[in-house]
């Protein structure tokens, strides 16, 4: 009888530590898993908030704008914004863009890397349509490059076949 008494509280002792090596393990690996998870946790990653226009029409102030004029630029909502194939126009501009021949004066090609390429088309077709209400448009193509995964963009301008001459005279003068 003492003899089976001694076996069971060896038995029991036995028994305990284990528990406690198997408590003892589990609390320490609950505490590198919080620790992995609290490196891994984003910090500080400031949430991308979509970009919604708060642009509103020149002609209805209450309606928020759908898009600008290639020709203007001015901004329209979507009673006042026409679409001449892929060119969305005002309803001032659009008998240029309906009765012209549109000739592509320059194309430049663009890359993330190098997004600035593109604003020099933008201070010429705005230099010229202010100073001189010579119209033209910009319109942009965009391009995945499988090789590397970057979006590449063409960005041509286009101007009306009788200003051609005088839009790349000026773009040369203003170059020079
Ligand atoms: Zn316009
Ligand atoms: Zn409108």
């Amino acid at each position: 009888m003492e003899f089976l008494t001694v076996i069971f509280v060896i038995f029991t002792c036995l028994s305990t530590t284990i528990l406690a090596v198997i408590l003892y393990l589990i609390y320490k690996n609950q505490v590198q898993l919080n620790m992995i998870l609290k490196k891994e946790s984003p910090t500080e990653n400031p949430v991308e908030h979509k970009r919604v226009s708060t642009t509103t029409c020149v002609n209805h102030p209450d309606n928020r704008a759908k898009g600008s004029c290639s020709i203007c630029e001015s901004y329209y909502c979507e009673l006042c914004l026409r679409q001449k194939v892929n060119i969305p126009v005002c309803s001032d501009h659009l008998s240029i863009v309906t009765d012209n021949k549109w000739i592509p004066v320059k194309t430049i090609y663009s890359t993330p890397d190098n997004p600035e390429n593109g604003l020099e088309f933008h201070d010429l077709k705005r230099f010229h349509w202010k100073e001189n209400q010579i119209p033209s448009y910009i319109e942009t193509q965009y391009k995945i490059n499988l090789d590397n995964e970057a979006i590449e963009s063409f960005i041509t301008l286009y101007t009306t076949e009788k200003h051609l001459s005088l839009f790349t005279k000026k773009s040369t003068d203003k170059n020079a």
